[in-house]
C-alpha cells in the first residue's frame, strides 16, 4: 500500500511517498519513495497556492510511481481538540471540525485544512486520513489536564492542557517497549521528545497520562525559541508595560529558549560554545537540563516508577553531551549512564545506561511520518 504523508504548513508543504508494506528496519529508507518540500507558497517566486503547490509534488511523484497509484493521503494536523483521539476518515463534516479547531491552533489548523481542501479536490477519489499531534493525550486525566482557573475559561474558550508531539511520543513508546521486551499496553515511562519544539511524555500501561505542553506548545520544558513555563504574571507585566499581544508571543515563542539564553537554537553550537568556555552556553545548557531533570523526576512519580526514560528527536538521538548533563542529573533515581554507550552514534534503538541502572535509559529514533503512513492504512484497509 502506497501512502503520501503530508504535513501541510502555512507557507510550505512537505511530503513523503511510503510503501507500508515495507518492513524493513535495516534498510527502511527503502521504505520511503520520494519526499520532499515545497515552499515558498504565496510567496513571490513560489507557488501562488496549496493547489498550485500539489501540483509541484504530482510532477514529482509521477516518475516515481509509474503506473503505481496513490492509496491513501495521510495527513499530519496539530490539533484535533477534545473530539479526536484516534485517526479518522477525512470527509467535508471531518474538515469542517478540524476548522473550527483554528482558533486554538491559530497558525497551524487553517495550514492544514489549505492542504486536506487541495488534495480533496485533486484526488477527490483517495481516501485521506487526519492524524493529531494532540491524540494521543487524551487518556491524560483531568488531574493533569485541569488547570486551576474559572470554569469558563475551560467551558467557553477550551482552555485546557492538549498535549502535543503525540504520533512521536506514541511511536517511540511502542519502540520502546519492545526494546525492552513488553507489550506496549505493559509500558510505564518518560518519554523525552527534544527537538526545536520539546516535551515529556508520562506514559503508563502504554498511554500518555501527563505531558509538559498544554493549551499550547509553549509550555513546559526549555526549547530551541521557545521559554517554556514562566510566571503568567510576566505576560501580564509586559502587557502592563505597553508590549502588545503578538510582541509577547513573538518573545516568548520565537526569541526564547536556549537562542535567548546561549544565542543560538541549535543544539550543536550550543555545546561546542560551552566546551569551549562560553559561560552563557554553558549556564544555557544547566538551566535546560535542570528543568528536564525536575520534570522526569515528576512524571517518574506519576506514572508509578517509571521502567525507562526515553530520548528522541534531533537532539535525544543525537546529543550525547546533553544526554549525559540530563543523566547526570538523575541520580537520586538511581540512574547510572554508560558513558560509552551513550557516546556512541547510532540510528538503531539502543540501551545508553549501565546495567545496574535502577531505570534504564534508551535512545530510540522517532519517526513521525511512517507513524502517519501506518495509523493512515490501519484506517483505509479493509479489516
Ligand atoms: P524539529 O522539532 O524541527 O523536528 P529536530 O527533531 O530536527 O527538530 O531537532 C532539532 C534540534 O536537534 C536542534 O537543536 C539541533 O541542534 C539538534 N541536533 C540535530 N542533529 C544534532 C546532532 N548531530 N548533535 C546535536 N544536536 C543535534
Amino acid at each position: 500500500m502506497l501512502v503520501l504523508v503530508i504535513n501541510s504548513g502555512s507557507s510550505s508543504l512537505k511530503y513523503q511517498l511510503r510503501d507500508v508494506d515495507t518492513h524493513d528496519d535495516e534498510a527502511s529508507s527503502r521504505a520511503v519513495l520520494a519526499e520532499g518540500i515545497v515552499e515558498r507558497i504565496g510567496f513571490e517566486g513560489g507557488p501562488s497556492d496549496h493547489a498550485e503547490a500539489l501540483g509541484h509534488v504530482d510532477a514529482e511523484l509521477a516518475a516515481v510511481l509509474g503506473d503505481r497509484t496513490i492509496d491513501a493521503v495521510g495527513h499530519r494536523v496539530v490539533h484535533g481538540g477534545e473530539r479526536f483521539a484516534e485517526p479518522v476518515l477525512v470527509n467535508n463534516e471531518i474538515i469542517r471540525a478540524i476548522e473550527r479547531l483554528n482558533p486554538l491552533a491559530p497558525l497551524h489548523n487553517p495550514a492544514n485544512v489549505l492542504g486536506l481542501r487541495a488534495i480533496s479536490a485533486k484526488w477527490p477519489d483517495t481516501p485521506q486520513v487526519a492524524v493529531f499531534d494532540t491524540a494521543y493525550h487524551r487518556t491524560i486525566p483531568e488531574r493533569a489536564w485541569r488547570y486551576a482557573v474559572p470554569d469558563w475559561l475551560y467551558t467557553h474558550h477550551g482552555i485546557r492542557r492538549y498535549g502535543f508531539h503525540g504520533t512521536s511520543h506514541q511511536y517511540v513508546a511502542t519502540r520502546a517497549a519492545e526494546l525492552l521486551g513488553l507489550e506496549p499496553d505493559e509500558f510505564d515511562g518518560v518519554v523525552l521528545h527534544l527537538g526545536n519544539g520539546v516535551s515529556a511524555t508520562a506514559v503508563q500501561a502504554g498511554k500518555s497520562i501527563d505531558t509538559s505542553m498544554g493549551f499550547t506548545p509553549l509550555e513546559g520544558l526549555v526549547m530551541g525559541t521557545r521559554s517554556g513555563d514562566v510566571d503568567p504574571s510576566i505576560l501580564v507585566f509586559l502587557g502592563r508595560q505597553g508590549h502588545s499581544p503578538d510582541e509577547i508571543d513573538d518573545l516568548l515563542n520565537r526569541q526564547s529558549g536556549l537562542k535567548a539564553l546561549a544565542g543560538s537554537n541549535d543544539m550543536r553550537a550550543v555545546v561546542e560554545a560551552a566546551d569551549a568556555g562560553d559561560r552563557r552556553a554553558a549556564m544555557a545548557l544547566e538551566v535546560a537540563s535542570y528543568r528536564l531533570a525536575k520534570y522526569i523526576g515528576g512524571y517518574h512519580v506519576s506514572v508509578g516508577g517509571a521502567k525507562a526514560v526515553v530520548f528522541t528527536a534531533g537532539i535525544g538521538e543525537n546529543s550525547a553531551p546533553f544526554r549525559a548533563r540530563v543523566a547526570e542529573r538523575l541520580g537520586a533515581l538511581g540512574v547510572v549512564l554508560d558513558g560509552a554507550l551513550n557516546a556512541v552514534p547510532s540510528k538503531e534503538p539502543r540501551v545508553i545506561s549501565a546495567p545496574e541502572s535502577d531505570i534504564p535509559l534508551l535512545v530510540v529514533p522517532t519517526d513521525e511520518e511512517r507513524a502517519i503512513a501506518e495509523a493512515t492504512a490501519a484506517v483505509v484497509r479493509p479489516t
